[in-house]
């Protein structure tokens, strides 16, 4: 009979310990920066209620209605979770994480999911890091997340990027906008393509969001939303620009950018890279003051960023970036024979307990085979044990990078390599 073969589903990756170096260094970065921003980790389950998702990310977006990972348990109706700011504002609600006082600084990583068409920098499966700042309307949390967000790219050394910010307005500049909107499009609306007119009725700002190339003439003469902000909602953004600037924040406006989540109000932000290709955007966010009240929460103002991490690895990968450090190990126990390898499964923990790493062969290989094992391990230093050895109780330390060799007592090799 055939052996059965399996793989992961299209668009899930597994990441390899060959990777896994770079994935580990990254998020120590990302740790590192949160703490120095102030920012508690938050960790949330990846399955939520369907509905949440639906409310919080919106009905009509591509990620609810076409790619939610769903599926059923008893009467419940469950989704991998496609992003993570609805199930942080969830959370916010269900623990009244309010009654901790002043505003919740939280940020997360983990993995997200949307059924997404695979291709170089969109995967099904894929990975993100993002802040959230809850609580707090004033345009110094906006700035204060974009900032720890440019502060994690630039320790990381990706600064050839593009911020790119526009307000989208509140529910009243935005029903002014929407009608505007509506009102250009409406004369050439059997010229747009399919899914921008199905857009129309129901969500004309994703209009602005299409990628077809016989809707770009007329998205590139629509009315723009800055030009119909109410009074308060323009002082905001006027004031978060102020920000960016006074910090030396690099950005550019851009009137169109509308973000592919429908819980944003008032300021929207994206980071692009050059290095990315067609799937430019390494990160974005905003603002998303009615979220916490439509996933039934007190009225709360909050504002935050996500960012992917493949697209930050092929960004790294494209400017040379290293992220991590080889591997090395300290020490590799060489043996020769039974009585050798009880010795060394003894003398492991002294090595480990020294804060030394250290491995040895458990397959009983020849010297030369143990010896490539110890070159493909990174090992920098050896341990040979054999009969004699055993017998004088003096073993051999070879320095594999200078090639050079020492016998010494056991105890003399721990001091030599702890010190
Ligand atoms: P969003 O939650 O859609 O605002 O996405 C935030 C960031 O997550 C994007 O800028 C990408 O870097 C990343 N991202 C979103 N969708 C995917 C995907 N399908 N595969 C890989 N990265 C993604």
């Amino acid at each position: 009979m055939a052996q059965p073969t399996f793989s992961t589903h299209v668009g899930m990756v597994d990441i390899l310990p060959d990777e896994v170096g770079k994935w580990q260094a990254l998020e120590r970065i990302i740790h590192e920066e949160a703490k120095r921003f102030n920012f508690e980790e938050i960790r949330t389950p990846i399955m939520e209620q369907t509905e949440l998702i639906a409310r919080g990310v919106g009905q009509l977006t591509d990620i609810v209605s076409k790619e939610m990972f769903a599926f059923e348990r008893g009467d419940d109706q469950y989704v991998l979770r496609p992003e993570c700011t609805a199930p942080v504002a969830r959370a916010f609600v269900e623990h009244h994480l309010d009654q901790r006082g002043g505003t919740q600084n939280l940020y997360y990583i983990g993995p997200m999911f949307r059924a997404e068409k695979p291709q170089k920098g969109r995967q099904r499966q894929f990975h993100q890091f993002g802040a959230e700042i809850i609580g707090a309307d004033d345009p110094a949390a906006d700035v204060d997340i974009i900032a720890l967000m440019m502060a994690i790219y630039d320790r990381i050394g990706i600064s050839n990027t593009t911020l790119k910010i526009n307000s989208v307005g509140d529910p009243e500049s935005r029903k002014a906008y929407t009608k505007a909107l509506k009102d250009h499009f409406r004369p050439n609306l059997s010229e747009l393509s399919q899914i921008s007119q199905d857009r129309f009725e129901k969500n004309p700002l994703r209009i602005l969001d299409s990628k077809e190339e016989e809707d770009q003439p007329y998205i590139k003469d629509a009315p723009i939303i800055t030009d119909f902000l109410t009074e308060d909602t323009a002082d905001h953004y006027a004031r978060v620009k102020e920000l960016l600037k006074e910090l030396d924040i690099p950005f550019v406006e851009d009137p169109h950018l509308v973000r592919g989540l429908d819980y944003y109000t008032r300021t929207a932000f994206e980071l692009i890279s050059p290095d990315l290709g067609a799937q430019d955007a390494l990160g974005g966010g905003g603002r998303y003051d009615l979220l916490i009240e439509e996933v039934g929460g007190q009225p709360t103002p909050a504002v935050g960023f996500a960012s992917g991490i493949e697209r930050l690895m092929i960004a790294c990968e494209e400017l040379g970036i290293p992220l991590a450090e080889e591997e090395m190990l300290d020490v590799y126990i060489v043996t020769l024979g039974e009585k050798a390898r009880k010795w060394a499964v003894k003398h492991l923990p002294k090595l480990r307990e020294a804060g030394l790493s250290a491995s040895m062969d458990y397959i009983g290989r020849s010297i030369k085979a143990q010896m490539k094992d110890a070159d493909r391990e990174n090992a920098r230093h050896v341990i040979i044990v054999g009969e004699n050895e055993l017998n004088e109780e003096k073993f051999v330390l070879r320095d594999m990078k200078a090639s050079e060799e020492e016998t010494y007592s056991f105890e003399n090799i721990l001091n030599q390599l702890v010190n």
